[in-house]
C-alpha cells in the first residue's frame, strides 16, 4: 500500500515539473514575441520608434487629440556626408542627429525616424506649439557636427502639416507635411514651412515645369529671343542678347525667370546652353552671310556650366560649326558665378577668352562681388542692372550709376545700360559717359525674323 502511495507521488511531482516546464515555455515563447514585435518598431541604428509604430501611435495616442501635428525633418545634405566620408560616418551622423532632435523635443513630442535622413515628430498642439518647436530644432542643428575628426555643418528642411486643418488620418497629414518640406527647400532650405493650398498649388506647378522640362526641347517648346543693344551716341546697332524663352504646351509661357532656376536644380541647364549656343552662333552667322550688321551676340551663363568644366568645350564646338568670328560671340557672366569660385572662374573665362571670345558681367551692382576681385576676372563689358536705370531719377541712384561707369572706365571695361525704357534715362546716362543701352525703348526681345526686320528697318 505505502508503495503504491510512493509511486503515486512521484508521477505527480513529475506531472508538476511538466506542467511548470511547458509553463515557463509558454511563457518564454510569449516574451521572444513580445521583443521581436518591439524591435519591429524599433529603428535599429538610432534606438527610436519607426515607421510601423507611427501606424500604432496615430491608433493609440495622435487620434485622442483635440488637435495636434506633425513635422517631417529632411535634412538638407545628408547625401554628401556619405558620398564624401562613407556610410559609416553617414550611419554616426544620424546617430548624433537623433540624439540633437531627441534633446531638443519635450516628453509630449514624440520622435520618429522615418528612413533615411528623415526624422518625424507628431505631438499635441497647434500651430503655434509646432512652430516654436521647428525653430528649436533648426537652433539646435546649427552647431558643427563632430563625426571622429571631422566638423560637418548640416541644416534641415522641416515640413509641418495641422490637424484637423489638413486632415486627421495618417496618410492625409504626411502628405501635406511632404509637401511643406518642399516647399522649405525650394525656398532655399535651413527653415520651416506650415502646409497651405499656395503651398501645395506652388509645388504641383514646379513638378510639372520639372517634368515638361525634360521634354521641352525635343517637342520644340524653347525658343530664343534676341534684343538690340544700341549704341545711342553713333546710332546704330552694337550688340544682340539671346533670351531664352518656354512655351509650355499646356501651361503656356513661363517666365525665364521661374524656369531657368528649375533648369539649374535638376542640371537641364548645361544641354540647354549648349543647344542655345549652337543656335545662336549659327544664326548670327546666318544674319552676317544675309549682310546685316556684324555684331557680337551674348548667351546668359549658368554656375553650373561652369561646374560642369564643359564651358570650353561648348564654345568650341558652337564656333566650329558655325564658322562665326569668336570675337562676335560674348558670355554674360554674373557676380555670383564669379565668385563662387573665382579661381576655378578665371581659369575657364581665360580659356574662352583665348578663343578671342568677350565676357561680360551682367546685371553689375545687384551680386555680391567684392570689388577688389573685379580687376582679376577676365571681363570685356559691365552691364548696369536695370534696377538702377529705373530709378535713375532718385539722387543716390544716379552717384552709383556714375561710379560704376567712372569705374568701369579706370578698369578700361565697356559698359551697357540694362532695362533702358524711356528719353530720360537715355540722356542722363549719355550725360554721364554711358552710350551703349539695352532695354524696351529700342526694343524688346524678339523672335529671330522679327529681330531681322527690326535691323532692315533701323
Ligand atoms: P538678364 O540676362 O539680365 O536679361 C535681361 C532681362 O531684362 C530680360 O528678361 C529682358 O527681357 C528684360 N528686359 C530687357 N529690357 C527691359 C526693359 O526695358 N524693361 C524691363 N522691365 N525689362 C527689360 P527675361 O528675358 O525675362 O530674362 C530674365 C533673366 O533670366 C535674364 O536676365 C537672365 O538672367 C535669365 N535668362 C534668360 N535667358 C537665359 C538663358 O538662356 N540662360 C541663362 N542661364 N539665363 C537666362
Ligand atoms: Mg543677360
Ligand atoms: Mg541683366
Amino acid at each position: 500500500m505505502k508503495q503504491i502511495y510512493e509511486e503515486y507521488e512521484i508521477v505527480v511531482v513529475l506531472l508538476s515539473l511538466l506542467i511548470a516546464v511547458v509553463a515557463a515555455m509558454a511563457f518564454y515563447a510569449a516574451y521572444l514575441v513580445r521583443c521581436r514585435r518591439q524591435m519591429s518598431y524599433r529603428d535599429s541604428l538610432t534606438g527610436l520608434p519607426n515607421r510601423q509604430r507611427l501606424a500604432k501611435h496615430f491608433e493609440q495616442t495622435f487620434a485622442g487629440y483635440r488637435e495636434g501635428y506633425l513635422m517631417i525633418i529632411d535634412f538638407d545634405r545628408f547625401k554628401a556626408i556619405n558620398d564624401m566620408l562613407g556610410h559609416d560616418m553617414g550611419d554616426l551622423f544620424i546617430q548624433q542627429a537623433a540624439r540633437r532632435l531627441a534633446q531638443a523635443a519635450s516628453a509630449g513630442q514624440q520622435l520618429f525616424r522615418f528612413g533615411g535622413d528623415e526624422f518625424l515628430i507628431v505631438a499635441e498642439g497647434g500651430r503655434a506649439a509646432a512652430e516654436a518647436l521647428a525653430a528649436a530644432l533648426l537652433a539646435s542643428l546649427k552647431q558643427p557636427f563632430q563625426l571622429h575628426d571631422s566638423e560637418f555643418m548640416m541644416t534641415a528642411s522641416i515640413g509641418i502639416s495641422l490637424s484637423p486643418q489638413h486632415g486627421s488620418d495618417r496618410t492625409s497629414l504626411l502628405k501635406a507635411a511632404d509637401i511643406a518640406m518642399y516647399a522649405s527647400k525650394s525656398a532655399g532650405r535651413n527653415r520651416h514651412s506650415v502646409y497651405d493650398e499656395e503651398t501645395k498649388l506652388a509645388i504641383n506647378r514646379r513638378h510639372e515645369l520639372e517634368r515638361g522640362l525634360r521634354k521641352a526641347m525635343q517637342l520644340n517648346e524653347l525658343a530664343i529671343h534676341y534684343q538690340p543693344k544700341w549704341d545711342a551716341d553713333a546710332g546704330r546697332l552694337t550688340g544682340i542678347e539671346a533670351l531664352l524663352r518656354w512655351n509650355h504646351g499646356k501651361l503656356g509661357p513661363v517666365s525665364p525667370s521661374e524656369f531657368i532656376p528649375i533648369s539649374e536644380e535638376n542640371g537641364m541647364i548645361v544641354a540647354i546652353t549648349r543647344w542655345m549656343m549652337y543656335e545662336v552662333c549659327k544664326q548670327n552667322r546666318t544674319w552676317q552671310a544675309e549682310g546685316l550688321p556684324k555684331v557680337c551676340v551674348s548667351v546668359n551663363m549658368s554656375i553650373r556650366v561652369f561646374e560642369s568644366g564643359m564651358l570650353g568645350t561648348m564654345v568650341r564646338e558652337a564656333l566650329a560649326d558655325s564658322g562665326m568670328d569668336p570675337s562676335d560671340l560674348e558670355l554674360e557672366i554674373t557676380e555670383s558665378i564669379a565668385m563662387r569660385d573665382i579661381e576655378g572662374t578665371i581659369v575657364q573665362l581665360r580659356e574662352v577668352k583665348a578663343l578671342g571670345v568677350r565676357v561680360s558681367m551682367d546685371d553689375f551692382g545687384t551680386g555680391y562681388s567684392s570689388l577688389g576681385n573685379l580687376d582679376r576676372i577676365p571681363i570685356d563689358t559691365l552691364k548696369i542692372d536695370q534696377l538702377f536705370i529705373q530709378q535713375s531719377q532718385v539722387p543716390s541712384k544716379q552717384a552709383i550709376i556714375s561710379t560704376i561707369i567712372a569705374m568701369a572706365r579706370h578698369l578700361q571695361l565697356d559698359i551697357v545700360a540694362e532695362g533702358v525704357e524711356t528719353e530720360e534715362q537715355i540722356l542722363f546716362l549719355q550725360s554721364r559717359g554711358c552710350r551703349v543701352m539695352q532695354g524696351y525703348f529700342y526694343g524688346k526681345p524678339m523672335h529671330a525674323v522679327a529681330l531681322r526686320e527690326w535691323m532692315l528697318a533701323v
